[in-house]
């Protein structure tokens, strides 16, 4: 059975999009089988992947309206197979926005997408899903779906208010959608150690939450920025590098955490 985790934070560029294209391909790169879906009108996590999102016959639009299953949807790129690092897609574009409206008047409108990964369950180790920042009915659906959430966060003043937020939605979840869904936990992105701002607030995440804070810190890199314009996560376009590395520590740390949870 897969494990299930949506990665989320309803604020915008805190490194969603990041943790997840490069979680996978890390994940790929040590032999384990994922699936990363992209629950985002923006299509980053496609673009990143190696996907055209303006080439998609058929995405996760048509999966969440029930017109096609997700082995129809899903697509392994060949950029990431000559990596070395194959996932599979479930792509994203524009189209998704539309998703809401039509949702509307449907019926269980939140568990579209925990429906559709029941019948590819068995094919994965890993289902990563990457979502818009907003608590939409699109994030509903990734919550309703996943086992776990992972928080990534840039360590600012305000991002321990954010978390607050993000907490009560989990839990409010929980309560009334998805009894299986806790916090997996907060992972440090865009880490600078020079700024002592940064610092401090990394250790009031770790007195607030404890072992909720992954013991991988994913450092500012730009390597990690300049990868999606070549269409590949920054773990396969840049293995040496900094943050490259970090990626790769962290899906290590996920491989270790499963087994605990
Ligand atoms: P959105 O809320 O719009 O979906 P997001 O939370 O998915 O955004 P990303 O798109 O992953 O955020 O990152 C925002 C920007 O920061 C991007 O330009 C990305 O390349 C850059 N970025 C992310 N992580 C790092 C990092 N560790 N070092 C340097 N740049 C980074
Ligand atoms: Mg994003």
């Amino acid at each position: 059975m897969a494990h299930i985790f949506c990665i989320a934070n309803q604020k915008g560029g805190v490194g969603k999009t990041t943790t997840a294209v490069n979680l996978a391909a890390a994940l790929a790169k040590i032999k384990q089988r994922v699936l990363l879906v992209d629950l985002d009108p923006q299509g980053n996590a496609t673009m990143g992947s190696g996907v055209d999102k303006r080439a998609l016959d058929v995405s996760i639009y048509d999966v969440l309206l029930e017109t096609a299953t997700i082995a129809d949807a899903r697509t392994v790129p060949e950029s990431l197979r000559d990596a070395h690092a194959a996932y599979a897609v479930l792509g994203s574009n524009r189209e998704l926005a539309g998703a809401e409206v039509e949702l509307v008047q449907e019926d269980h409108r939140e568990q579209r997408l925990k429906r559709a990964l029941v019948a590819v369950d068995h094919d994965y180790d890993f289902v990563l899903i990457d979502s818009p920042p907003s608590l939409s009915i699109l994030t509903l659906n990734g919550l309703c779906a996943a086992h776990g959430v992972i928080v990534p966060m840039q360590c600012e003043y305000f991002a321990l208010e954010g978390l607050a937020d993000l907490a009560n939605t989990i839990k409010q979840v929980h309560a009334h959608l998805n009894p299986e869904l806790r916090l997996i936990g907060l992972l440090r992105v865009m880490f600078d150690p020079r700024i002592t701002l940064q610092q401090q607030v990394s250790e009031q995440l770790k007195q607030h939450y404890g072992d909720k804070v992954f013991d991988t810190i994913i450092p500012r890199n730009v390597r990690l920025a300049e990868a999606p314009s070549y269409g590949l996560p920054g773990v396969l376009f840049d293995a040496s590098a900094k943050g490259s590395k970090a990626f790769l520590s962290f899906a290590e740390e996920m491989v270790r955490r499963i087994k605990t949870l």
